[in-house]
């Protein structure tokens, strides 16, 4: 998907600050950050939206969640945890249409 900002970034044609990556994720740091430490961990293949998510993305969605508990063990936040927060459409608060994880963390994050 060329015209995915978040498809280019796991092609290496932008940039990212890059924290964690595997065979199946590409885990990097939100351009605007809304917490101290704020990840964004997103499939290798194009998914638009849990809207539209189908049987076959079970596990490349898993695996996404898989990522955040290596992260959150990486960056020795294993006992006092994280966020996770995936917006889904319009209403959702979604903007970028490559699915994605936020990982949130670094004192209290508020919000619901
Ligand atoms: P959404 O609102 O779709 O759940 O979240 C999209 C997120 O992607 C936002 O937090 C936004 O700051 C981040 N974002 C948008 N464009 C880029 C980009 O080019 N690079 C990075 N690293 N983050 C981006
Ligand atoms: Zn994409």
């Amino acid at each position: 998907m060329r015209d995915c900002v978040f498809c280019r970034i796991i092609a290496r044609e932008s940039h990212a600050d890059v924290e964690y990556e595997d065979d199946a994720v590409l885990a990097f740091k939100d351009i605007y950050p809304k917490a101290p430490i704020h990840l964004l961990i997103v499939p290798k293949r194009h998914i638009p939206s849990i809207m539209t998510m189908e049987g076959a993305d079970a596990e490349i969605l898993g695996r996404c969640f898989l990522a955040a508990r290596a992260v959150g063990e990486a960056k020795g936040l294993a006992e006092r945890g994280y966020r996770l927060r995936v917006n889904c459409g319009p209403d959702g608060g979604q903007v970028v249409y490559h699915v994605h994880v936020h990982f949130l963390a670094g004192g209290r994050v508020s919000g619901a």
